[in-house]
């Protein structure tokens, strides 16, 4: 879970506040009224909603109904919405509002526990037996919680749970539950349990190896096998582990995916130090990889120097699989992981264009790596995490320092005006990844982002409605003849462009260019709209006609949206619009659909 957010909406709260923030490892957010020089500027409200549809934690300290007017629109699931806290800014209360099963009782009571006050829990099974079975502790997992329900249900009603399983008398946290004698109802430990709801502590570490390139489904199936000699549920493991060397080999990422289990990786060094413990040690893996045992040390190490082998080397045709189990719920994950790039497309400017997929990516990242301006659009959800900021042109620098950081096992969140993906870091990333073996193990995952072409077609009107292509006029990257005749083929085939990079101090001549070759092959009436600074200070909007398009009219940071041949202005009460018809017959009504 990412870090909590404690928001203070006035000063009187403000101590309670900071330490508040202090005792569960959170940030304050407060606005620069209540916090001058570290406050936030803009209206708290669209900066709670933020924090929540990013996924954080967040901590009112204000009146709990500020928190529920302003979230209440952005409320999804109970189990995917972020906890929710309203704090009395005495300290005297901690009032979880929403996800008490997902984190807010446990961090109420922690509040509590740290500053004094009261959690005030309105949970029934909280306050009947002190526990939530939906939200077991850390290092337990709940199986099968649809069938939780009716237990849950009888069990308010006054009657007792009957516990079966392996771990039924050791699992402490289940004492405040009235007991029954009888066919079990809930299950208690690492062995499959059938349909019953059970608690699965996190104890198992599997340990795996392959060769290059084994096929995913050999591996899982191996896999498979091991839990299924070892009489373990896939709930059990706590992770998925194997040798540095295969953190980038998809059959190794594919079993921890079917397992949805973390995957960590060790040195060969690392795997080399279990040595005495290991089963069977093989000469030959020893001369390829540097340790006498990948997956058998790969399981012991995971499983920490409690832990013992219960399975050992299992082997198919190109993978072997070892199973260690610790005595109880592995909490510390040993190894490192694969690393993982976000490559966040944080829309135009405004927070209002960003999608909460993109916030929540940036809020989950160990470190945020960027362009200072790009950083600065993102606003008060930043002013705490770790960032490096580049300078402009600094493009390489700023992939190959968020991939290396990635791929330390770190989240590092790459932001991007726009589309990552557009004219941007995106394709970049994929170079450097393609070239060098040492990134390889990153995970990277993109958001898609709305691009200023989206945002300027909504400002103009319906653009876009058409076929469209859009066009970078920068020279660094692409010659000049590459791109006017790039420009000639969009002309001739009657394409909508857009035109990125339009204008720059050094370039002004392409604009000038390419509006030449359009008008051999369209009117000169053919309507143009320059969009500047879109969803940022000092937006604007112009519109001209193809034949009266200067260099002067834009720059690098406005977007030149050509209409095709078939594009119309008109003039309404807010100003000129521009649109492209659907086709011949949509006027009608019988166009595409859509
Ligand atoms: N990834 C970005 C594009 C980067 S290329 C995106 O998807 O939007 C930079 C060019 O994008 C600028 O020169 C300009 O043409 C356009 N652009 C980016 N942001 C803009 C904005 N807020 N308003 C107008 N044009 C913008």
């Amino acid at each position: 879970m990412s870090a909590p957010a404690v928001v203070c909406l006035a000063r009187t709260g403000l101590a309670v506040a900071r330490e508040a923030a202090a005792a569960i490892g959170g940030e304050l957010f407060a606005p620069a009224s209540v916090l001058p020089g570290d406050g936030f500027d803009g209206r708290p409200s669209d900066v709670i909603r933020e924090l929540f549809l990013a996924g954080r934690p967040v901590v009112g300290v204000c009146a709990a109904g500020i928190l529920v007017r302003c979230l209440a629109s952005c409320l999804g699931g109970k189990r995917s919405d972020p906890p929710v806290i309203a704090a009395a800014e005495t300290g005297a209360f901690w009032i979880p509002l929403l996800g008490g099963h997902v984190g807010a009782n446990a961090l109420a009571r922690r509040l509590a526990d740290a500053l004094g006050g009261r959690p005030v829990l309105t949970t029934a099974s909280d306050l009947r037996f002190g526990l939530a079975l939906d939200d077991p502790p850390e290092g337990w997992a709940l199986r099968n919680p649809e069938a939780l329900s009716g237990l849950t249900a009888k069990l308010l009603a006054g009657e007792g749970v009957a516990l079966g399983g392996s771990a039924a008398g050791r699992a402490d946290w289940l004492a405040g539950l009235p007991r029954r004698e009888g066919a079990p109802d809930l299950m208690v430990g690492a062995e499959p349990s059938g349909d019953l709801p059970a608690l699965v502590p996190k104890c198992a570490a599997l340990g795996v190896g392959c060769v290059r390139g084994c096929r995913p489904e050999e591996l899982i199936a191996l896999a498979d096998g091991t839990l299924h000699a070892a009489g373990l549920s896939p709930d059990a493991l706590a992770g998925v582990f194997s040798v540095d060397l295969k953190a980038d080999e998809e059959a190794v990422v594919a079993v921890a995916g079917q397992y949805g289990a973390p995957a960590r990786f060790f040195t060969p060094g690392e795997l080399e130090s279990q040595a005495p413990r290991v089963r069977d040690p093989s000469a030959i893996v020893f001369r390829e990889v540097g340790c006498h045992s990948v997956a058998e040390a790969a399981a012991l190490a995971g499983a920490g120097p409690d832990g013992s082998l219960r399975v050992g080397k299992q082997k198919s045709a190109s993978a072997t699989c070892a199973l260690a189990v610790a005595p109880e719920p592995i909490l510390d994950l040993a190894g490192r992981g694969r690393g993982r790039l976000f490559l966040v497309s944080i829309g135009p400017g405004c927070a209002a264009w960003r999608t909460p997929e993109a916030s929540r990516m940036i809020a989950e990242a160990e470190e945020v790596v960027g362009y200072g301006a790009y950083l600065d659009l993102v606003g008060p959800v930043l002013r705490q995490r770790p960032v490096k900021r580049f300078a402009l042109g600094e493009e390489a620098e700023r992939c190959r320092y968020a991939l290396a950081r990635a791929a330390e096992g770190r989240s590092v969140a790459l932001v991007c005006s726009g589309d990552v993906g557009v004219y941007a870091m995106a394709s970049l990333v994929w170079e450097l990844v393609d070239r060098e073996d040492a990134f390889r193990r990153v995970e990277v995952r993109a958001s898609p982002g709305v691009t200023a072409a989206n945002a300027a077609a909504a400002r103009i009107g319906a653009p876009l409605g058409h076929d469209h292509c859009m066009i970078s006029l920068s020279d660094l990257m692409t010659s000049r003849e590459v791109i006017l005749a790039r420009v000639e083929a969009a002309a001739r085939a009657d394409f909508v462009i857009s035109f990125y990079n339009p204008v720059s101090a050094g370039r002004r001549t392409l604009l000038p260019a390419a509006r030449d070759v359009l008008l051999r092959h369209r009117p000169s009436t053919t309507p143009v709209a320059v969009a500047r600074n879109l969803g940022r200070v000092g937006e604007s909007l112009r519109h001209v006609d193809l034949c009266a398009l200067r260099a002067e009219d834009a720059d690098m940071r406005s977007v030149v949206l050509v209409g095709a041949s078939t594009s119309r202005r008109l003039s309404t009460a807010d100003g000129a619009r521009m649109y492209t018809p659907r086709g011949y017959r949509s006027a009608r009504g019988t166009g595409a659909a859509g």
